[in-house]
Order: structure tokens, then sequence, then C-alpha cells
């Protein structure tokens, strides 16, 4: 089984360690792509040079709705300018969360839009990242994404009618280990069946919403989990691993512009 895990923060402080490990890890459990999402300027260049260390690692540029505040044009600029990397492959994060709402609503709608114009002139696909936004989210993508449908909606943790709203806008959907939680996850688990085969991407979201079973063991996600949402996947659309994997792995290759054909995550001497 050949897994991609379309959204991870590797650059995250507690790898610092171990990130050969757990990029060993990853790939003995078939994971053998990973794309580090980038948050900030300066996590942004990090996930770059985790991605330019080896094969199958690939990274995104962005700033994070939460730190909308933060954002500059002279910030967009230098994301613009790293992007120059061939291994950054998409925009973001970026996009609404009026959930915590650690930067305000203005400045979180205007640099969305921003950067949604910018990804667009670089020709890139977006991560996009909502939450409870209640409409603003799906109301700004259709005044100011011209690149309709090119992108994904990370981390899907909406109703329903948004999500029909996305599909019929034409993006893809990424699920988390949420999917494989208890309590937290019935609802994803009624909703994942009605998402198109061609449309699901799988994420870890690491080092964040570690996946059952992993999560009585260890407290930091990892992209080797992607496996455990995978699984869960399948259970809940009554299809085989091995069949979902691949056309999974077909979608995100296919989003983010990455020939299917490479090998796999190793360190370059
Ligand atoms: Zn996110
Ligand atoms: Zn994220």
């Amino acid at each position: 089984m050949k897994l991609f895990d379309s959204h991870c923060h590797l650059d995250d402080k507690s790898y610092n360690k171990d990130i050969e490990d757990v990029l060993n890890r990853a790939e003995n459990s078939g994971v053998t792509a990973v794309m580090i999402v980038g948050t900030t300027v300066k996590r942004s260049e990090k996930a770059i040079r985790i991605a330019e260390a080896g094969d199958g690692r690939y990274a995104s540029v962005g700033i994070h709705p939460h730190d909308a505040s933060e954002c500059t044009e002279q910030a967009l600029e230098q994301l613009k300018r790293l992007a120059h990397s061939p291994k950054v492959k998409a925009w973001g994060e970026t996009g609404l969360d009026f959930n915590r709402m650690f930067s305000p609503q203005k400045d979180q709608e205007h640099w969305f839009i921003r950067q949604i114009e910018t990804a667009g002139d670089l020709g890139l696909p977006i991560i996009f990242h909502e939450r409870d936004s209640s409409g603003r989210f799906a109301a700004l993508l259709i005044t100011h994404h011209k690149d309709r449908g090119n992108g994904v909606v990370h981390c899907f943790s909406g109703n329903k009618s948004e999500l029909y709203q996305y599909l019929d806008l034409g993006y893809s959907i990424g699920i988390t280990g949420i999917l494989t939680i208890k309590k937290r996850g019935a609802d994803l688990r009624e909703l994942a069946p009605l998402i198109p085969e061609d449309r699901i991407l799988i994420e870890t979201d690491a080092p964040y919403l570690t996946p059952s079973p992993e999560k009585n063991r260890v407290r930091r996600n990892e992209p080797a989990f992607v496996k455990s949402t995978l699984l869960k996947l399948a259970e809940v659309r009554g299809v085989y691993p091995e069949d979902l994997s691949s056309a999974i792995w077909k979608n995100t290759c296919r989003l983010y512009n990455i020939s299917t054909g490479f090998s796999g995550l190793r360190t370059e001497d």
C-alpha cells in the first residue's frame, strides 16, 4: 500500500530531535510521500529545508488564519520567492478560523483573499483551513478563487451541506484521524462515505490529532499513523483498503502536480 500524508507539520519543534526516525517509520508503514504545510514565513522556510533534504517530501508556503494579524504584503513577497523551490507544490494553509479567533475576522478575511490571489498568480493549488466561519469561507472562495476547485479543504469538520457545497465548487476533502475517534469522529464517519472517491485525501495534521489506536500509546502524531485513517475510511466506505489507497494516492499526486511514479522517502547523502 502506498500512502501520501497530504498535510503534516514536520517542521514542528517536537520533531527536532528524531525527524529521521519519524520519516523511517513513515516509510515502513507505506507512507512514501508527505506534504509539509507552511503556517508562517519562518515555518514555510523550515518546511522547505526539510523537503529539500530528501525524496518524497514536499512543502507548501502560506500564512495560517491564526497568524493573519501578523501578515504583510512583504511577507507574501517572501513566500512568493520561497515558492521558487521545486519542492513547493501548494499554497497554504490559509483560510478562516472563527473558532478561537487568534486574529481578528477582518485581518483573516483580508489576508485570505490576498493569499488566494497570490496562489493564483503562481498557479498553485491551495490548502484551506476552515473552522466555524458560518459561510464566509465559501462566500470568499466563490467571489475570489478564479482557479475554482484547485484546492483541498483540509481537516474537514463541517456539516453535510458544507460538504456538498465544497464538492460542488470542485474542491477535494482532507480527512484526518478524527475519523477514528469514537465520539468526536461520529459525524465525520456518517459523511465520509458521501465523498466521491476521486476527491478524497488523507492526512495526519501531525503533530496534532493522533488517531486511534495510536493515541492510547503516544501523544504526538506522525505521518506513519495516516494508515489508521486510511483503514477506518475503507471500513466506513465498505471498500478494500488497497483499492482506496491507490485512488487516494492518485488524487493527491494530481492535486499537488506530482508525478505518481516516484519511489519514496529517503534522505539524500
Ligand atoms: Zn489547519
Ligand atoms: Zn495544519
